[in-house]
């Protein structure tokens, strides 16, 4: 497999590079450079496919010989041991739920990924691999139980003091073995800021092999194609086709990740990005103008993002053709407010619990439906989180309908491990001169 930059066409990298170094230097994107077709009669055979099967066609098809069949298979059937099942939620509406994964939320697909790929890319005697991150909630989490365990590697996760849910803090400070959590006082901005000194610091490079694992990296992107084919093979065993997917949408990695399973050949007849006010996309959809905003906090706090980093990757997908993509792909944004009254009409007229992020993806459907006129497709809301990550949000009749999985509900009987720090970079620095 060769990658190139999404700032330029000309570079050439293998996977395991663009793998360590995340970002190329020139602050582009890796993309592959060729999209493989997947062949028809596979495409019309998914149905009789499980999702690590599905998972190993596809990465085999993007990854070429960078894996050989063999470890790859390993890598899957290790990373992708949680379902990702859709369900029927009234009519043509069904809903993708991609939380069953150790952390709870959709980004455990690229993470457990992501990790298992760079282990395997360490060689034996090879320095240990340190990772930084800084999360404000979801990140964190998937990424400290996609590595924890694996050999060669520590993870150590900055997260702001007092701004991470419960659940999410004990998904970050409960693990031990390889995974260190730092709880910061002061905001996540202040834990990113620290990260991003840690990089450009002299000496811990040269004592440290750091990495940052974040959601721009390409081994994290690959593997949430796998979960749009999936889906695809679902409604195909019960006969429903014209797919439209409908993603909540941050920093456009899952719907970027959906346009790439597109041009590889999934039949989807539209996509849909939802977002909170945090609306550069669905602006730049309407009017064909891309102007990012700074970002503002809401509900949906995983998609609080005004400066979407996967966009390069889309507009590559579809070389720069605006009206090509604002033809596959429409784009609604919601309220606080309207987030509230999505999330209430779900649980009345279904009885389901929906996230925040997942909540403003049905009303996506919805608003599309009215906006087309489109009774007849089938509608595939993507669930991005389990609902008992964001317990503040919900009035207290739906929050006592939440039901915490077994996997979360075990954390709260764990010791809590965190070590506190304040702001300053001199702090975060003997601290990590410490693991030499
Ligand atoms: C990260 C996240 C998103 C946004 O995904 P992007 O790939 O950044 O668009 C949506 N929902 C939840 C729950 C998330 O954690």
């Amino acid at each position: 497999m060769k990658l190139y930059s999404t700032n330029n066409r000309d570079l050439r990298v293998d996977f395991p590079t663009a793998v360590f170094n995340s970002m190329p230097l020139d602050k582009g994107l890796y993309m592959p450079v060729d999209i493989p077709r997947l062949n028809q009669e596979f495409i019309d055979q998914i149905d009789q496919y499980s999702l690590p099967q599905i998972a190993f066609k596809v990465a085999s098809a993007l990854l070429k010989d960078a894996i050989p069949a063999t470890d790859l298979k390993i890598i899957i059937d290790d990373a992708i041991n949680f379902d990702a099942p859709v369900l029927r939620l009234a009519d043509n509406d069904y809903v993708l739920e991609l939380f069953h994964g150790p952390s709870l939320a959709f980004k455990d697909f690229g993470a457990r990924f992501m990790s298992r790929v760079m282990g395997y890319f360490l060689k034996k005697n090879e320095q240990m691999l340190d990772v930084l991150v800084a999360t404000s909630g979801d990140t964190g989490g998937a990424v400290a139980l996609g590595f924890l365990g694996v050999e060669n590697t520590r993870v150590t996760i900055l997260y702001p003091k007092g701004k991470v849910s419960d659940i999410q803090e004990l998904q970050l400070c409960t693990n031990g073995q390889n995974i260190h959590a730092i709880e910061v006082d002061g905001t996540f901005d202040d834990c990113q800021h620290l990260v991003k000194q840690a990089f450009a610091d002299e000496e811990l490079n040269k004592k440290l092999r750091l990495t940052s694992a974040n959601s721009i990296n390409i081994a994290r992107l690959i593997p949430q194609t796998f979960y749009y084919f999936n889906a695809y093979a679902q409604l195909r065993q019960q006969g429903k086709k014209d797919i439209v997917f409908v993603v909540p949408s941050g920093n456009f990695g899952n719907i970027a990740a959906g346009l790439l399973a597109y041009r590889m050949g999934l039949p989807v007849k539209q996509f849909v990005a939802a977002t909170n006010v945090n609306d550069t996309v669905p602006r730049f959809l309407e009017t064909g103008v891309y102007q990012t905003r700074p970002s503002v906090q809401t509900y949906a706090n995983a998609m609080d993002v005004g400066a979407p980093s996967n966009w390069v990757r889309i507009m590559d997908l579809f070389n720069q053709d605006k009206s090509a993509l604002q033809q596959v792909m429409k784009g609604y944004r919601f309220t606080d407010e309207e987030t509230l009254e999505g999330i209430d009409a779900i649980y009345n007229e279904f009885n389901y619990v929906a996230c925040p992020h997942t909540a403003i993806a049905w009303l996506a459907l919805q608003e599309y439906r009215m906006e087309t006129a489109d009774q007849e497709s089938t509608g595939v809301f993507l669930s991005t989180a389990h609902p008992c990550k964001f317990p503040d949000v919900f009035p207290k009749e739906i929050k006592a309908n939440v039901q915490v999985p077994e996997q979360v509900a075990v954390l709260v009987k764990k010791q809590k491990h965190a070590t506190a720090m304040d702001t300053s970079f001199e702090s975060f620095k003997s601290y990590l001169l410490t693991f030499c």
